[in-house]
């Protein structure tokens, strides 16, 4: 290698120091020094060619979780409708959209879809992940032994099953009470984030982790997530664990971590807190 070519592969690789690109391979490194040292005409055009491929590919990376940010962070900017209004579009979706929807596998195994029900200008929005056996059967969400827990909680709030709006993520039934798959939940979806344009609560509980997940954009799991406020389209969003994890689960603790999560949405909310009997 001549004088030149030594200066400008001192060169080369101080560059790709200051783009902290100190991890690319040896034999790269290699090769574009020997490419440079061979290379006697004085000319900066190679020096860029063996470069730009490496930083191109150091920036992408960089910019990859920008790229795929979630539309959490944006509110609805369409108008709040009047009840008359809300209760029309949701039949709507209803009557007309979701009852027919074959959008993914899960119609073959349904007896019929699970909407979702509940007040259509409810403070709270309850969102579980998918129907069970007993809501594939009436069609109604929360009313097997999970809703009867869902209930409980809800009157733990001094509300009425009927004073909150209650939905899944998935509207038809996944076998064996399986979670939903990705792409389920992908192409049910769209109709759960109109029923939330619609009723617009003041504020979203998530009951689980597929639903948590699904609405936070996030791989996180639910222990870590549960207790704190997040923030979805403009409504304060709150996620605690389903009511079938604490049947199964139904420590002083996971009790505790329930009640606390609920007490944090009845404060937001301005409700009063009720003295609560001890349990036996
Ligand atoms: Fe349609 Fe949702 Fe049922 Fe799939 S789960 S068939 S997307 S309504």
């Amino acid at each position: 290698m001549d004088q030149r070519g030594e200066q400008r592969a001192r060169l080369w690789l101080r560059g790709e120091r200051a783009m902290g690109l100190t991890g690319v391979p040896k034999s790269r490194r290699r090769q574009a020094v020997a490419q440079l040292s061979a290379d006697t005409q004085v000319k900066p055009v190679p020096v860029v060619a063996a470069a730009r491929p490496v930083v191109k590919q150091a920036i992408s990376k960089v910019n990859e979780p920008q790229l795929v940010l979630p539309v959490i962070d944006k509110p609805f900017d369409t108008e709040v409708l009047s009840t008359e209004e809300k209760r029309r579009r949701l039949k709507e979706m209803d009557e007309q959209e979701v009852r027919i929807c074959q959008r993914c596998r899960l119609h073959h195994g349904r007896t019929q879809t699970v909407f979702g029900e509940g007040d259509v200008d409810a403070r709270i929005f309850f969102i579980g992940e998918g129907p069970g056996e007993t809501e594939d059967l009436t069609g109604r969400p929360f009313v097997g032994r999970a809703g009867q827990k869902l209930d409980g909680m809800i009157q733990g709030m001094g509300l009425q099953r009927e004073q909150v709006f209650i939905a899944n993520i998935v509207k038809c039934r996944p076998p064996g009470n399986r979670a939903p798959a990705p792409d389920e939940t992908a192409v049910c979806t769209p109709f759960l984030i109109r029923q939330l344009e619609i009723v617009r609560p003041q504020v979203i509980v998530t009951l689980g982790l597929p639903a948590t997940q699904f609405m936070l954009a996030s791989k996180k799991s639910i222990g870590s997530m549960r207790g704190q406020w997040y923030m979805w389209r403009g409504i304060k969003l709150m996620p605690t664990y389903h009511p079938s994890y604490l049947l199964r689960n139904y420590t002083q603790e996971t009790r505790a971590a329930v009640w606390s999560d609920l007490q944090q949405v009845m404060k937001e909310l301005g409700l009063p807190m009720p003295v609560r009997k001890k349990e036996k």
